[in-house]
């Protein structure tokens, strides 16, 4: 009996994304015996957590990298950095800014859920531009002596008339104010691993536990060596901001694992994979009444992969297409997808074990055909 039997918790088959409110993403059995073997020896915590970050740094080209517990805690960690540098007093004195710099500046439209992470650093967001335009004026207007640092979000929120990445990036090295992106999701393409940072970005933050398929609590901050080491200091396990956010030697080796794979996949094999997932989902689909399917690219993170849209007009097909996702999870085994605009749902295929893409298709022409 395996523990979720026990629990009494449905296994999913998650053809939506790697969600982490649906576990995030699986990991490769190499990933799971590194953190085995982890477990196994007590080890000097910090010496660790520098060896890691400096091997994931040679490994993605780049000068330095901290291992967070999740892209959002990388944000936080990050932040926190740019407040206060190596400075004890100030680190010790999170979240309370007095004195300190305690703003960071967003393009209005990046404003997400995940900003929480910059502002319980106690900075105040400073927010530039419209809903769907921004100036480089505006940005350089908004730079100050409180300024800590330029957050850019990149993501589905990402383009709406945004200044450009490498213009917001000149703009803020000519002031000496650093640039911190979020790219949580955005691998692949594996070469973001050193793109934004390449660009000059001060450091680039991903999630371990979305496509690099490492531990659910784990993130990269990848970028300049004099931020990675104010980050350590205003890291678990030192007294910090940052210490309830722990990282585990299991997470750490767990991660370098997790990278190493990923660097080692076969990316293009893989694309043509889920093009062909796709190809044959829509295929299939179109052959049912009031269903229509289409490619869709790139999916709902940005990232280059293909996702199949299906559209179901429900006078025709029978089945409205909430009461599709309903069935969807209710059957068995119970399938979860993504709804998307006009009455559509999207079928993932970058999340799926092999052999699932069969069971997802075989679900959904079931629930179609027996409306
Ligand atoms: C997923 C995501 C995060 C959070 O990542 P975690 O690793 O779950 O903390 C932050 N920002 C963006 C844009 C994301 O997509």
């Amino acid at each position: 009996m395996t523990i979720y039997e026990e629990l009494g918790i449905r296994p999913l088959i998650n053809a939506s994304a790697t969600l982490t409110r649906l576990g995030g993403s699986l990991m490769p059995p190499e990933v799971v015996q590194a953190m085995v073997d982890a477990s196994k020896v007590f080890i000097d915590l910090d010496e660790l957590q520098t060896k890691v970050g400096d091997k994931i740094a040679e490994l993605t080209h780049n000068d330095a990298c901290y291992v967070s517990s999740g892209a959002a805690a990388g944000i936080a960690v990050a932040i926190a950095a740019c407040v206060t540098g190596k400075n004890l007093a100030a680190i010790h004195q999170l979240p309370d800014t007095t004195g300190l710099k305690d703003e960071v500046i967003v393009h209005k439209s990046h404003r997400n859920g995940y900003d929480h992470a910059v502002r319980q650093v106690g900075v105040k967001l400073v927010e530039i531009g419209y809903a769907t335009s921004t100036a480089p004026w505006q940005l350089e207007a908004a730079i100050n002596e409180r300024t800590a640092a330029i957050i850019w979000f990149q993501g589905g929120m990402t383009g709406h008339g945004d200044i450009p990445l490498a213009k917001v990036i000149e703009i803020a090295d000519a002031r000496g104010v650093p640039v911190i992106v979020d790219a949580a999701a955005q691998v692949p393409p594996v070469e973001n691993l050193w793109n934004y940072t390449k660009l000059g970005a001060t450091a680039a933050i991903f999630s371990g536990g979305k496509d690099l398929r490492g531990p659910q609590s784990s993130g990269l901050v990848l970028g300049k060596r004099e931020l990675i080491e104010a980050m350590r200091m205003n890291g678990s396990p030192n007294h910090s901001i940052g210490r309830p956010m722990k990282v585990g030697k299991e997470e750490l080796c767990g991660v370098l694992a997790a990278v190493r794979c990923y660097l080692a996949m076969d990316h293009e094999g893989r694309l043509s994979q889920t093009e062909e997932i796709v190809g044959g989902w829509c295929g299939e689909l179109n052959q049912l009444p009031g269903v229509s399917a289409h490619r869709s690219f790139p999916n709902e993170a940005g990232q280059p992969m293909p996702r199949a849209q299906v559209h179901i007009d429900a006078a025709k097909a029978g089945i409205s297409r909430n009461e599709v996702v309903a069935a969807l999870l209710a059957g068995t085994p119970a399938v979860t997808v993504s709804s998307g605009p006009d009455e559509s749902i999207y079928l993932n295929p970058m999340t799926l074990e092999d052999g699932e893409e069969t069971v997802v298709l075989e679900r959904l022409v079931a629930i179609l055909k027996r409306s």
